[in-house]
């Protein structure tokens, strides 16, 4: 048996967290390769180190004095490696690591240091070999991930070691400079390393008791789920359960390794398991609902634009001329509706009229701010009917005015449009009907 075990920010945030998860570690000889994130707040008013690198990045790179910056950061991890009790000095690192925000290194260079230093201290405490993310993990020069040499390269560098601390988050282009993937990116790596060594399963710790069926800052006590298929997860993570970062999922996707989301401070719960495909049903009618806010959307009116061939195609172009990604597309026979992030339309909104008024010469258009999308996911959808009934009576019951709704071709999820401001209700409403009444 072979594991990865993966640890996020706050599992790691403190001497004592760093306890647990040794002795997470100790209890099973599988867990073998270990991939650490920065650590996390001690509290909820506490700075992720992460945010202390960039912000202290920032300084250097305007000309001001980082030096109270980068002592709090060396504080964090001093105050591990006492509490921890071993005998490691990071005094060089530190020193090199000035240097090279002096001399500008880049942000993702100043980023990475975190997981890096956490993987030292991690390894000395494990009593681990350390393997530096720079030389396994690797980009193109343009910065693109190139699985294919990370795949080899590791599988090369891992192949002699019993057991390693690979930190998480970033890895190197060509020419040595440090890239980082994109936030929340320990994730990735994790995924990564269990491809490359071939894990039975691929453990991801972190605060929570695994992926729950809705955001815990919505719904208190929101129940776990207990299986939960790639795609669904894909779904979800997209529309912002960041539990697992959204790409997290690529690279075990293929050699059927399954995710287990497990948590450091409750580790005999049972978590969810992330895996390709199951027969197992799901306990409610749906998996899971996450959402985003954030939406405008653009109705475009014209008599018989169904019978007018490109119609679609012509306002959709003012968009990617304007270089703005649309989320979603519902339409009707005479009018269609296209969804887009705000803070990207906005300061484009007047070109993008035009655009369209140019392109198909509506009879009508409608802009609306400050909406939100709840994707409501689940496979059990598809052989259930009245799905979007239900949806529709909960939040009508609610008083929730629903502004689009949109089924997913897969029929495993039904996006809905809300205003921002009914957001957490309308959440609220879809978790009481499917999962509090338990239909
Ligand atoms: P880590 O530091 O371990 O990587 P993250 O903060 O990235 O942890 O992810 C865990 C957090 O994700 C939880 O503390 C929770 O607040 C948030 N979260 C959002 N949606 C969900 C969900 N559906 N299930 C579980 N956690 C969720
Ligand atoms: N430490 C990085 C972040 O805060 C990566 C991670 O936590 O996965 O985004
Ligand atoms: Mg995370």
């Amino acid at each position: 048996m072979k594991k990865v075990v993966k640890f996020g920010g706050s599992s790691l945030a403190s001497a004592e967290q760093f306890k647990k998860v040794g002795s997470i570690i100790k209890k099973d000889p599988a867990r073998r390769f270990v991939v650490p994130s920065a650590p996390g707040k001690r509290s909820s008013g506490d700075t992720k180190v992460t945010d202390m690198l960039y912000s202290c990045y920032d300084k250097a790179v305007k000309g001001e004095d980082f030096s109270d910056e980068f002592e709090k950061i060396r504080e964090r991890y001093e105050e591990i490696i006492g509490g921890l009790g071993i005998k490691l000095t990071l005094e060089g690192e530190f020193e090199s690591i000035k240097a090279n925000f002096e001399s500008q290194a880049g942000s993702d260079y100043a980023a990475s240091r975190g997981e890096y230093l956490n993987g030292i201290v991690m390894a000395a405490y494990l009593g681990y070999t350390f393997v530096d993310a720079a030389e396994v993990i690797c980009f193109s020069e343009t910065g693109e991930f190139d699985g294919a040499k990370t795949d080899a390269v590791l599988k090369e560098r891992l192949s002699g070691l019993e057991q390693a601390v690979i930190p998480g988050f970033y890895g190197s282009r060509p020419d040595g400079t440090i890239q980082t993937f994109s936030r929340g990116g320990s994730d990735v790596t994790g995924s990564i390393v269990a491809k490359a060594i071939s894990a039975d399963v691929y453990e991801n710790w972190t605060d929570v008791s695994g992926f729950l069926v809705a955001d815990p800052r919505i719904i208190k006590d929101a129940k776990v789920i207990e299986t939960i298929t790639y795609r669904e997860l894909r779904e979800l993570s997209y529309m912002g359960a960041t539990v697992l970062h959204e790409d997290a999922i690529f690279p075990v996707r293929k050699e059927g390794i399954p995710i287990h989301i497990l948590n450091t401070n409750a580790p005999e719960d049972p978590g969810t398991l992330i895996v390709e495909s199951t027969c197992r049903v799901p306990k409610y009618t749906i998996t899971g609902i996450a959402g985003k806010k954030g939406f405008a959307s653009i109705s475009i009116d014209k008599d018989m634009m169904n019978s007018e061939i490109g119609f679609g195609r012509k306002v959709l172009q003012v968009f990617e001329e304007n270089e703005i990604s649309f989320e979603h597309m519902p339409s009707g026979i005479d009018t269609m509706t296209v969804f887009v992030h705000q803070e990207e339309f906005e300061p484009k909104e007047q070109k993008v009229i035009s655009g369209i008024h140019k392109a198909v010469h509506p009879d009508y258009m409608e802009l609306e701010s400050d909406l939100a999308l709840i994707a409501v996911v689940g496979r059990g959808m598809r052989s259930t009917r009245g799905t979007a009934g239900r949806i529709f009576s909960a939040l009508a019951h609610a008083r929730i005015n629903v502004k689009m709704i949109d089924q997913g071709s897969s029929e495993l999820n039904v996006i809905i449009g809300v205003k921002n401001e009914d957001f957490e209700n309308a959440i609220r409403a879809i978790y009481d009907i499917f999962v509090s009444t338990q239909l």
